[in-house]
């Protein structure tokens, strides 16, 4: 990408942010806001938001999870026939011009357990576990902390149903090692807590939070093992770990990027939906919902690994993988970078190159803003050697490299 060219370039702006990815990605030049909760992927920002539901979907289809893509635009009836029209208070309804009420997609169970009901009778069907990656809406009073809580956000959602609760345990286990996989890979540590079961179910529901001071929830956790716990349903608050009896709890803020709710058999039972066992018989079996909120990642990412200066991307869901820069006037300078720039592009590279007629710093500047992991800076003094400057973004440390060398370790 020559970056003359892109669409959407850094901008200094007086706007004040309530958080950090709010104003980091909005100046580096990722995404751009319509309203409050409600944001525009730009080119720079759509490709991280494309990596990290790569990511997700390669975990989902690892855990025999199945995409499909289902309505945002629903029906009112079925939303109805759940309870969730009148229960759900985030939920977005709207009426069309024969006014006839619809909703906004803020969770599939309505859509998706009708379609079980079609698609699949038997026991031996099951497990069966359809997903999507696509935009939810939530009618949120107040939006904010940048694209961590909106209106709109691309979440991944997946539904299983199973015959039995030891059946649903089991992949309980297998789904929640993924998800703990899928954080690592982003460079995130995630905390499984216990929390309420939310609006329809009575049971406990389980919530992946990161430990981030943006975050809106307030989880307290052991240091010394895994326990962790919503402080909503804290029962324990300042005494010690229940699971290890080590130390007290400590309270932090988190942000939730990912929940498991065992719905038992509450849409079954609103969609009459039943399966036949061996002896024929009906049985309801066990329903769970798998949500991974794939914008907030975004969001969370850029709160961890951030400077003074700018986004510190991690390189799996990095923009580009190399940033190159010329420095200077020289044409010599710019013929060689141009060339360093096609060579790397004929390998198949991710690379971004800052082709303007700007200033050394103001170049610089942006590159640290922007965040992409690698920076190949080319100047008539790093020509001197034939070398270009390689510099990490999370490094202060740079170091010359012949680019005949350079080419061949790429
Ligand atoms: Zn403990």
């Amino acid at each position: 990408m020559l970056y003359s060219k892109l669409f959407g370039k850094t901008s200094k702006t007086s706007k004040q942010y309530d958080t950090k990815n709010a104003a980091l990605l909005e100046q580096a030049g990722f995404v751009r806001q319509l309203m409050a909760g409600v944001y525009t992927y730009l080119p720079l920002g759509l490709r991280v938001l494309n990596k990290i539901a790569a990511i997700v979907r390669q975990g989902m289809n690892e855990v025999d999870g199945q995409e499909i893509l289902m309505p945002i635009l629903h029906p009112a009836d079925i939303w109805k026939q759940s309870g969730g029209w009148d229960n759900v208070d985030v939920l977005f309804k709207l009426k069309s011009r024969a006014d006839k009420d619809y909703a906004l997609g803020q969770s599939e169970e309505e859509v998706v357990t009708p379609l079980i009901k079609d698609l699949v009778t038997s026991y031996k069907d099951l497990p069966i576990k359809p997903y999507q990656i696509h935009w939810k809406y939530r009618d949120e009073l107040r939006a904010k902390s940048g694209i961590m809580r909106g209106r709109e956000f691309l979440m991944k959602d997946m539904y299983g149903w199973f015959k039995d609760q030891n059946q649903f345990d089991v992949f309980y286990e297998q789904i929640k090692g993924k998800y703990l996989d899928i954080y690592k890979k982003v460079g995130l540590t995630a905390k499984v807590t216990e929390a309420s079961g939310g609006a329809f179910s009575k049971k406990i529901s389980y919530e992946f939070m990161v430990l981030t001071d943006a975050g809106e929830d307030n989880i307290l956790y052991c240091e010394d093992c895994d326990y962790c716990v919503n402080q909503e349903i804290a029962k324990d608050k300042g005494s010690s770990c229940p699971k290890c009896k080590n130390k007290s709890l400590k309270p932090a803020k988190a942000s939730e990027v990912g929940n498991i709710f065992d719905l038992g058999n509450k849409y079954q039972e609103s969609f009459n939906l039943s399966f036949l066992d061996q002896d024929g018989k009906k049985q309801l079996g066990v329903m769970g919902c798998y949500g991974l909120g794939i914008s907030r990642l975004m969001g969370v990412i850029v709160e961890k690994y951030n400077d003074e200066k700018g986004i510190i991307w991690p390189e799996i869901v990095a923009p580009y993988q190399f940033h190159l820069l010329h420095i200077g006037k020289d044409e010599n300078v710019i013929a060689k970078a141009n060339a360093l720039y096609k060579q790397l592009l004929d390998r198949n590279i991710e690379i971004m190159y800052d082709d303007r007629d700007i200033s050394a710093g103001e170049k610089l500047a942006d590159s640290d803003l922007i965040g992409i992991p690698t920076r190949i800076l080319i100047s008539a003094k790093t020509l001197l050697q034939d070398s270009v400057e390689i510099k990490k973004r999370d490094e202060e440390k740079s170091s010359l490299i012949k680019i005949s060398d350079f080419l061949k370790t790429i």
